[in-house]
């Protein structure tokens, strides 16, 4: 059967194996071989933020709000997530972040988070020159669409061009490269504000932090999202 006529019988092929088949209803992009695969952290979802960010603040309501706010990751960054969020990053593949953002309304719905906005972790402006996109954003647009609430990924801003965060080698390196890279240029009041920060992948935890600094600054309520992470808590710092 040509690949046209297959097309128009079956719908287009999975994103993961690039058979044409079945597709799963739920999670747009997947067949249903693929969705039943999926490595999803069921059972470990919720991170805290990282103790830095808590560090960073002496008002003992910002405090208390960050520790009573969590970090949901959807799965581990494991096959075919790593490859999705890669070709997502690389390849200008943006056909999956509507399937992610689909893992993560999912998510959310498990977890009934409530929220006002989505806001996603922004790239440098001299990165995103380069690469034409930012692969978050794409995602967090979709997740916007979806649930239908606002995206206001334009008010957060990269202020600062920081050093790649493979070349820190440190932790606390790592952290104090990103202190204050973000601010928040809308004049909407945050105060209470519930807000889905949004990533693509979880590595130390360092720049979702940082980037939800302004926001708990500012009063806002953050729950950060990203689509993978291979972090366990409790016990051991991860970050
Ligand atoms: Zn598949």
């Amino acid at each position: 059967m040509n690949r046209m006529l297959s097309q128009f019988c079956f719908g287009n092929p999975c994103l993961a194996c690039h058979k044409v088949t079945q597709p799963s209803l739920a999670i747009p992009g997947l067949c249903r071989h693929c969705l039943s695969q999926l490595p999803w952290r069921l059972a470990d979802s919720k991170l805290p933020w990282p103790p830095e960010l808590t560090a960073a603040f002496t008002n003992q309501a910002i405090r208390n709000t960050i520790a009573h706010s969590d970090i949901l990751v959807a799965c581990r960054y494991d096959t075919p997530i790593r490859e999705g969020l890669l070709a997502l990053k690389f390849s200008d593949a943006s056909e999956w972040s509507q399937t992610f953002a689909a893992l993560l309304a999912a998510l959310i719905a498990r977890d009934t988070v409530h929220f006002d906005a989505i806001v996603a972790v922004p790239l440098h402006p001299k990165r995103l020159a380069e690469r034409g996109y930012n692969q978050a954003g794409l995602i967090a647009a979709a997740l916007a669409t979806r649930l239908a609430v606002p995206d206001w990924s334009s008010q957060l801003i990269r202020a600062r061009d920081t050093a790649r965060q493979s070349e820190q080698k440190m932790r606390s390196d790592r952290y104090l490269n990103l202190e204050q890279a973000f601010r928040w240029q809308g004049n909407r009041n945050l105060q209470l504000a519930r807000i889905l920060l949004v990533d693509d992948v979880l590595t130390t935890g360092a720049t979702l932090g940082a980037a939800a600094a302004p926001l708990f600054a500012l009063g806002a309520v953050v729950t950060g999202l990203a689509v993978a992470s291979d972090h366990k808590v409790p016990n051991i710092p991860y970050w």
